[in-house]
């Protein structure tokens, strides 16, 4: 089932979103050489709380931190770990939400860890990229599937590969909601999107092969080829001005 969202619903979810890119923000700024996952984990929590706010993911389905931080072949739902020190060269995706006032706000950004390979930072700007495509898809009249063709199109182009098991969604007074949003697909296919729909769009990019497996603490996935992953994502509300990207401060990124 599908809820549509009132104007004022949207206004709620564009605080709990403003939050997220605050605190997403504060994270990249601490991301260096030496700074442990677990440390970020603390801070986006702690952030979160003094705002008023909860972190979502903390508890959801048994998770037990409030920041996914997924390290080089992790490519989401990494579990922060005081052992976890980031590297030089490195790059580590900041999955981060919350629930402000009853309404959820979910983002994510890969984040360089000092200088990088150039093929990592090729892979986090090809990432970024197919997030922004795939947004400017949201408008009233698409189809679902115009945005994950969106987001395949310029991934595949780049020699870059999909990852298939894990999608966006819904997003409302409930963290996940209907409907699924894959990151590839077949243009013209799927639901008609209409305004008042509200949907976090969040490509997981591999370098090579789009397979994953979960470790065996039942959460962190990983590239099966064990070569790097990025992962972006931000809320989108479909208006009749067009998508418009929540927490987004106009003519901010
Ligand atoms: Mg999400």
């Amino acid at each position: 089932m599908i809820f549509y969202k009132s104007p004022a619903e949207i206004e709620s979810l564009d605080r709990a979103n403003a939050l997220v890119v605050k605190i997403l923000n504060a994270l990249e700024a601490m991301v260096a050489p030496g700074v442990t996952t677990w440390d970020l984990d603390r801070v986006s929590e702690e952030m979160a709380r003094k705002s008023g706010a909860r972190p979502a993911f903390k508890g959801y389905r048994g998770f037990p931190a409030a920041l996914c931080a997924s390290v080089n072949e992790e490519v989401i739902h990494g579990i922060p770990s005081k052992k976890r020190a980031l590297q030089e060269g490195d790059i580590v995706s900041l999955d981060f939400g919350v629930v402000l006032d009853g309404y959820y706000g979910d983002g994510a950004r890969t984040v360089a860890v000092g200088r990088i390979p150039k093929e990592s930072a090729r892979l986090l700007t090809v990432t970024r990229e197919s997030l922004e495509r795939g947004l400017a898809q949201a408008r009233a009249g698409n189809r679902l599937s115009d945005i994950g063709h969106a987001v395949q199109s310029h991934v595949e182009a780049a020699g870059f590969s999909v990852v298939r098991e894990f999608v966006g969604h819904g997003i409302g007074s409930a963290l996940h909601e209907d409907p699924q949003v894959p990151n590839y697909g077949t243009p013209g296919t799927g639901i008609v999107l209409k305004d008042g729909l509200v949907l976090a769009v969040e490509p997981m990019v591999n370098q090579g092969t789009p397979d994953v497996r979960v470790l065996a603490d039942g959460w962190t996935a990983v590239t099966a080829d064990g070569l790097p992953s990025a992962h972006f994502e931000r809320c989108v509300a479909i208006t009749a001005e067009g998508p418009r990207i929540l927490g987004r401060a106009p003519g901010r990124s």
